[in-house]
């Protein structure tokens, strides 16, 4: 992006990068192998309130609450220098990217006053209570209830791939409040105390071994009413600002998983019948096609970033990029692993997701969290080659009519 950078920008990202520099290997790669979860957990929360210390938490977020009142650019910025680093950030990946802004837009000022800066601290976790298991891409068709009872709300039913939710302490939720009215019609949304009696946390496991998802169950919940984001029954609109909060994620390929030079690089090292795999046909095609998808990347990233330079707000372009990024991923891993032969078989449980391609290849979740691969091609459908809408039978329908 260097070439729309003016001078601020360029200082900007220059101390970043000394910042980095000097703070960044204490916290990453070797610093984090083989750390039990409690520890790596307590490593990431010492990362987290040395950037709250220096400004870089909460970069976009206003001064006020403890953010650093920058731009979107500032911020795309500050993650690929620190992208460039193995640094400990998941567990705060959801908490500072889409609850904790939107609780800031909505909720009342004593809360905000009162939660904020522990969150961009890293003292306090947050996760989003959104998905269930009816209830995934059609999120208006979740069913967790929410009833009124004196001052407040009784939530009741089931969550799950909530991230992180055994570890947060607040958690943003949707509910259903009116089932008789169309399903987008008749939601709520609260921001609520992850330690209230009724919730149940349970882990699920996942092939990778990484800790982060759960189910949620809610059995009479009581949320009161002052934690109510945004009016009765509006709760679809917060949910979809919400989820636009991340206008445009930093998506340089790096940060997802191993890299085309990365590929290549194991490539130059492999033999298939005795000949140097370079010279191989199929792995030249599977690096021509990734070089072609990465160049293709790169100008419609320039482009979004140009987008916002200006003021505007980048347009669908960002589903192409997490749509070639997760599909390319798991294509060089795929042929990573077979170049590897036999080796290719073994799991390093400790490898890191971004540098790892067996790791890489066992975890397709960049193809299904925050729309899947078919929604994207969806999206591009719709809202780009402008073709009619998905076919939806229960519009306009009561919900507990369809
Ligand atoms: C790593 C990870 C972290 C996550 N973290 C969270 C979290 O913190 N909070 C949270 O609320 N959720 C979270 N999720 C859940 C995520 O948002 C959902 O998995 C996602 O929205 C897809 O929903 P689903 O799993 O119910 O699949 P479904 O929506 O049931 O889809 C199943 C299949 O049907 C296809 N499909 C569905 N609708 C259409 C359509 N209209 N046209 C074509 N194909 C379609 C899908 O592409 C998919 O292949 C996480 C998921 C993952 C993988």
């Amino acid at each position: 992006m260097s070439e729309i950078e003016n001078t601020d920008l360029q200082a900007y990202r220059q101390s970043a990068a000394d910042w980095l520099a000097q703070h960044a290997p204490d916290f990453s790669g070797p610093a984090r192998h083989q750390l039990p979860f409690e520890q790596s957990l307590a490593l990431a929360r010492r990362w987290q309130a040395l950037k709250y210390d220096a400004g870089y938490a909460g970069i976009t977020l206003p001064v006020e609450y403890g953010g650093a009142g920058r731009t979107e650019l500032e911020k795309i910025i500050f993650c690929e220098e620190e992208m460039k680093y193995d640094l400990p950030l998941a567990y705060f990946s959801i908490s500072l990217s889409n609850p904790l802004p939107i609780f800031l837009r909505h909720a009342r000022e004593d809360y905000r006053a009162a939660l904020a800066r522990p969150a961009l601290r890293g003292d306090q976790i947050w996760c989003q209570l959104f998905s269930e298991p009816a209830a995934g891409t059609d999120l208006a068709a979740l069913r967790l209830k929410a009833e009124r009872k004196d001052d407040g709300w009784l939530l009741n039913g089931q969550k799950v791939w909530t991230s992180w939710a055994q570890i947060s302490d607040w958690g943003v939720v949707l509910a259903r409040s009116d089932p008789s009215v169309p399903k987008h019609a008749g939601l709520t949304y609260f921001f609520l105390d992850m330690k209230s009696p009724g919730i149940t946390v349970r882990p699920i496991r996942r092939l990778v071994n990484e800790p982060d998802l759960n189910e949620v169950f809610f059995d009479n919940v009581f949320v009161p009413d002052s934690q109510r984001l945004g009016e009765v029954g509006a709760g679809f609109k917060v949910a979809v600002e919400t989820l636009m909060i991340e206008r445009y994620a930093v998506t340089d390929e790096s940060g997802y998983g191993p890299t085309l030079d990365a590929f290549v690089e194991v490539a130059r090292g492999a033999k298939i019948n005795g000949q140097p795999a370079l010279a191989d046909g199929e792995v030249r095609n599977v690096i021509a096609q990734a070089f072609i998808e990465r160049q293709g990347l790169r100008s419609i990233h320039a482009r979004a970033i140009g987008a916002l330079a200006a003021g505007n707000t980048p347009g669908p372009e960002g589903a192409i990029r997490k749509l070639l990024l997760g599909r390319t991923r798991q294509r060089l891993g795929a042929m990573a692993l077979d170049l590897a032969g036999a080796d290719g078989v073994r799991f390093d449980p400790e490898a890191s997701q971004t540098t790892d391609f067996a790791r890489s290849w066992m975890d397709p979740g960049l193809r299904i969290a925050g729309g899947t691969d078919e929604v994207l091609v969806n999206t591009l459908a719709e809202r780009i080659l402008g073709l009619p809408q998905d076919y939806r039978p229960d519009k306009g329908l009561p919900f507990n009519q369809s």
